[in-house]
Protein backbone atom coordinates (compact mmCIF):
# COMPACT_ATOMS: atom_id res chain seq x y z
CA UNK A 1 0.00 0.00 0.00
CA UNK A 2 3.19 2.21 0.93
CA UNK A 3 3.87 1.69 -2.69
CA UNK A 4 0.45 3.06 -4.24
CA UNK A 5 1.10 5.87 -1.83
CA UNK A 6 4.20 6.97 -3.25
CA UNK A 7 3.65 6.45 -6.50
CA UNK A 8 0.73 9.10 -6.20
CA UNK A 9 3.15 11.51 -4.87
CA UNK A 10 6.08 11.26 -7.50
CA UNK A 11 3.53 11.07 -10.62
CA UNK A 12 1.78 14.48 -8.55
CA UNK A 13 5.47 16.11 -8.55
CA UNK A 14 6.23 14.53 -12.10
CA UNK A 15 2.73 16.44 -13.36
CA UNK A 16 4.01 19.59 -11.69
CA UNK A 17 7.17 19.94 -12.37
CA UNK A 18 7.56 20.53 -16.28
CA UNK A 19 4.64 23.18 -15.49
CA UNK A 20 6.90 24.50 -13.09
CA UNK A 21 10.00 25.04 -14.72
CA UNK A 22 7.93 26.24 -17.74
CA UNK A 23 6.66 28.84 -16.18
CA UNK A 24 10.32 29.84 -14.25
CA UNK A 25 11.45 29.76 -18.18
CA UNK A 26 9.44 32.13 -19.74
CA UNK A 27 10.82 34.83 -20.80
CA UNK A 28 8.71 38.37 -19.59
CA UNK A 29 10.72 40.75 -21.00
CA UNK A 30 9.84 39.94 -24.51
CA UNK A 31 6.40 39.28 -25.85
CA UNK A 32 7.74 38.83 -29.29
CA UNK A 33 11.26 39.27 -30.61
CA UNK A 34 9.97 40.61 -34.14
CA UNK A 35 6.20 41.63 -33.63
CA UNK A 36 6.13 43.10 -37.08
CA UNK A 37 6.91 41.70 -40.34
CA UNK A 38 7.43 45.28 -42.80
CA UNK A 39 9.46 48.18 -42.13
CA UNK A 40 8.67 51.03 -41.82
CA UNK A 41 6.26 50.80 -38.93
CA UNK A 42 3.74 53.65 -39.69
CA UNK A 43 1.98 55.73 -36.85
CA UNK A 44 -0.66 57.95 -36.54
CA UNK A 45 -0.96 60.26 -33.28
CA UNK A 46 -4.67 61.50 -32.96
CA UNK A 47 -3.90 65.10 -32.18
CA UNK A 48 -7.19 66.21 -33.70
CA UNK A 49 -9.92 64.71 -31.05
CA UNK A 50 -7.93 65.50 -27.69
CA UNK A 51 -8.75 65.30 -24.42
CA UNK A 52 -9.36 68.88 -22.41
CA UNK A 53 -5.99 68.97 -20.33
CA UNK A 54 -4.23 68.01 -23.93
CA UNK A 55 -1.11 69.60 -24.02
CA UNK A 56 -0.17 70.56 -27.78
CA UNK A 57 3.97 69.92 -26.21
CA UNK A 58 2.76 66.14 -25.72
CA UNK A 59 3.18 65.37 -29.61
CA UNK A 60 6.95 66.01 -29.43
CA UNK A 61 7.06 63.72 -26.82
CA UNK A 62 6.06 61.04 -28.81
CA UNK A 63 8.13 62.11 -31.78
CA UNK A 64 11.06 61.96 -29.05
CA UNK A 65 9.63 58.04 -27.97
CA UNK A 66 9.67 57.32 -31.14
CA UNK A 67 13.29 58.90 -31.90
CA UNK A 68 14.54 56.73 -28.43
CA UNK A 69 13.68 53.12 -30.10
CA UNK A 70 14.77 53.89 -33.54
CA UNK A 71 18.29 55.23 -31.93
CA UNK A 72 18.19 51.93 -29.68
CA UNK A 73 16.24 52.28 -27.15
CA UNK A 74 16.97 50.47 -24.14
CA UNK A 75 18.92 47.77 -25.72
CA UNK A 76 16.18 45.01 -25.84
CA UNK A 77 15.31 44.95 -29.02
CA UNK A 78 16.29 42.58 -31.42
CA UNK A 79 15.94 44.63 -34.38
CA UNK A 80 16.23 48.50 -35.44
CA UNK A 81 13.02 49.84 -35.82
CA UNK A 82 11.98 52.22 -38.61
CA UNK A 83 9.23 54.71 -37.73
CA UNK A 84 6.73 56.77 -40.38
CA UNK A 85 4.15 59.19 -39.04
CA UNK A 86 1.13 59.12 -41.11
CA UNK A 87 -1.52 61.01 -41.40
CA UNK A 88 -3.97 57.48 -41.62
CA UNK A 89 -6.10 56.09 -38.77
CA UNK A 90 -4.69 52.93 -40.84
CA UNK A 91 -1.56 53.32 -39.64
CA UNK A 92 -0.12 50.17 -37.60
CA UNK A 93 0.33 52.13 -34.58
CA UNK A 94 -2.45 54.61 -33.41
CA UNK A 95 -1.51 56.69 -30.50
CA UNK A 96 -4.24 58.57 -28.98
CA UNK A 97 -5.14 60.48 -25.73
CA UNK A 98 -7.90 60.16 -23.34
CA UNK A 99 -8.75 62.29 -20.16
CA UNK A 100 -8.17 59.89 -17.88
CA UNK A 101 -8.27 56.33 -17.78
CA UNK A 102 -9.95 55.29 -14.70
CA UNK A 103 -12.90 57.50 -15.07
CA UNK A 104 -13.31 57.47 -18.87
CA UNK A 105 -11.84 54.35 -20.47
CA UNK A 106 -12.38 52.22 -17.16
CA UNK A 107 -8.96 50.87 -16.85
CA UNK A 108 -8.02 50.02 -12.98
CA UNK A 109 -6.87 52.53 -11.29
CA UNK A 110 -2.77 54.15 -11.50
CA UNK A 111 -3.27 52.95 -15.26
CA UNK A 112 -1.45 56.17 -17.18
CA UNK A 113 -1.07 54.20 -20.78
CA UNK A 114 -1.92 50.91 -22.73
CA UNK A 115 -0.82 49.51 -25.66
CA UNK A 116 -3.26 46.67 -27.33
CA UNK A 117 -1.81 44.98 -29.78
CA UNK A 118 -4.39 42.82 -32.38
CA UNK A 119 -2.07 39.78 -33.21
CA UNK A 120 -2.12 37.20 -36.17
CA UNK A 121 0.33 34.22 -35.50
CA UNK A 122 2.98 35.85 -33.45
CA UNK A 123 2.62 39.14 -35.30
CA UNK A 124 1.27 42.42 -34.65
CA UNK A 125 -1.22 43.85 -37.12
CA UNK A 126 -1.71 47.21 -35.72
CA UNK A 127 -1.24 48.72 -31.91
CA UNK A 128 -3.37 51.35 -30.13
CA UNK A 129 -2.11 52.85 -27.44
CA UNK A 130 -3.79 55.26 -25.35
CA UNK A 131 -2.17 57.55 -23.30
CA UNK A 132 -4.10 59.69 -20.38
CA UNK A 133 -3.48 63.27 -19.62
CA UNK A 134 -3.29 63.46 -15.72
CA UNK A 135 -4.63 61.72 -12.96
CA UNK A 136 -6.24 62.15 -10.01
CA UNK A 137 -3.99 62.10 -6.60
CA UNK A 138 -6.58 61.79 -3.92
CA UNK A 139 -9.18 64.37 -5.48
CA UNK A 140 -7.11 67.32 -7.19
CA UNK A 141 -6.41 66.69 -10.04
CA UNK A 142 -2.84 66.81 -11.69
CA UNK A 143 -1.93 67.04 -15.44
CA UNK A 144 0.94 64.96 -16.40
CA UNK A 145 4.51 67.38 -17.91
CA UNK A 146 6.16 66.60 -20.82
CA UNK A 147 8.86 64.16 -19.08
CA UNK A 148 5.85 61.99 -17.55
CA UNK A 149 4.21 61.61 -21.17
CA UNK A 150 7.57 61.54 -22.70
CA UNK A 151 8.44 58.55 -19.90
CA UNK A 152 4.71 56.62 -20.64
CA UNK A 153 5.09 57.13 -24.10
CA UNK A 154 8.43 55.22 -24.45
CA UNK A 155 7.22 52.39 -22.11
CA UNK A 156 4.03 51.97 -24.06
CA UNK A 157 5.66 51.94 -27.40
CA UNK A 158 8.42 49.68 -26.11
CA UNK A 159 4.88 47.01 -26.02
CA UNK A 160 4.08 48.15 -29.33
CA UNK A 161 7.11 46.61 -30.18
CA UNK A 162 7.25 43.35 -28.82
CA UNK A 163 8.50 44.05 -25.06
CA UNK A 164 7.02 42.81 -22.20
CA UNK A 165 8.01 43.85 -18.62
CA UNK A 166 11.43 44.31 -16.92
CA UNK A 167 12.28 43.58 -13.26
CA UNK A 168 15.45 46.17 -13.28
CA UNK A 169 14.16 49.20 -11.87
CA UNK A 170 16.22 51.45 -14.15
CA UNK A 171 14.78 49.70 -17.55
CA UNK A 172 12.19 51.82 -18.68
CA UNK A 173 10.13 48.57 -19.39
CA UNK A 174 9.98 48.65 -15.78
CA UNK A 175 6.30 49.23 -14.42
CA UNK A 176 7.06 52.00 -12.61
CA UNK A 177 3.79 53.11 -12.23
CA UNK A 178 2.56 49.76 -10.94
CA UNK A 179 -0.82 48.72 -11.99
CA UNK A 180 -0.18 52.22 -14.46
CA UNK A 181 -0.10 50.49 -18.01
CA UNK A 182 -1.82 47.06 -19.60
CA UNK A 183 -5.22 46.54 -19.71
CA UNK A 184 -4.53 43.60 -21.83
CA UNK A 185 -4.09 40.45 -20.51
CA UNK A 186 -1.94 39.29 -23.08
CA UNK A 187 0.93 42.45 -21.51
CA UNK A 188 -0.10 41.44 -17.81
CA UNK A 189 3.72 39.45 -17.72
CA UNK A 190 4.16 42.10 -14.05
CA UNK A 191 1.69 38.73 -12.98
CA UNK A 192 4.00 36.01 -14.16
CA UNK A 193 5.83 35.93 -10.88
CA UNK A 194 2.70 36.11 -8.72
CA UNK A 195 1.65 33.03 -10.79
CA UNK A 196 5.20 30.77 -10.14
CA UNK A 197 4.71 31.65 -6.49
CA UNK A 198 1.34 30.32 -5.89
CA UNK A 199 2.34 27.34 -8.47
CA UNK A 200 5.11 26.54 -6.10
CA UNK A 201 3.09 26.92 -3.07
CA UNK A 202 0.82 24.77 -4.32
CA UNK A 203 3.35 21.80 -5.07
CA UNK A 204 4.46 22.14 -2.04
CA UNK A 205 1.00 22.13 -0.08
CA UNK A 206 0.07 19.25 -2.30
CA UNK A 207 3.56 17.59 -1.29
CA UNK A 208 3.09 18.30 2.35
CA UNK A 209 -0.36 17.02 2.69
CA UNK A 210 0.74 13.64 0.59
CA UNK A 211 3.70 13.07 3.04
CA UNK A 212 1.94 13.70 6.00
CA UNK A 213 -1.03 11.50 4.84
CA UNK A 214 1.82 8.89 3.78
CA UNK A 215 3.24 9.08 6.99
CA UNK A 216 -0.28 8.85 9.05
CA UNK A 217 -0.96 5.85 7.03
CA UNK A 218 2.51 4.35 8.10
CA UNK A 219 1.47 5.20 11.81
CA UNK A 220 -1.67 3.86 11.96
CA UNK A 221 -0.90 0.45 10.11
CA UNK A 222 2.39 0.16 13.08
CA UNK A 223 -0.07 0.96 15.46
CA UNK A 224 -2.68 -1.37 13.99
CA UNK A 225 0.15 -3.98 13.60
CA UNK A 226 1.11 -2.91 17.61
CA UNK A 227 -1.95 -3.80 19.29
CA UNK A 228 -4.46 -5.65 17.07
CA UNK A 229 -2.14 -8.28 15.56
ZN1 LIG B 1 3.79 48.23 -19.38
Amino acid sequence: MHGIGLFFVLLLITLILPFVSTASEENPEKISAYPWDHSPITVYIDNKSVPEHYSPTYYSQIEKALEYWEEGGNGNLEYTPVFELVDSEEADIRIRWTENLESVEGAPSGVAGYARPREVGGRFLKVDIVLEVGNYQGKAWRQYGDSTMFAIAKHELGHALGLGHSSDRGDIMYPEYELRDNIDPLLLTKYGPLLRAAIYTATAVIVFLSVSWLLSRKRRKKLEEEYLR
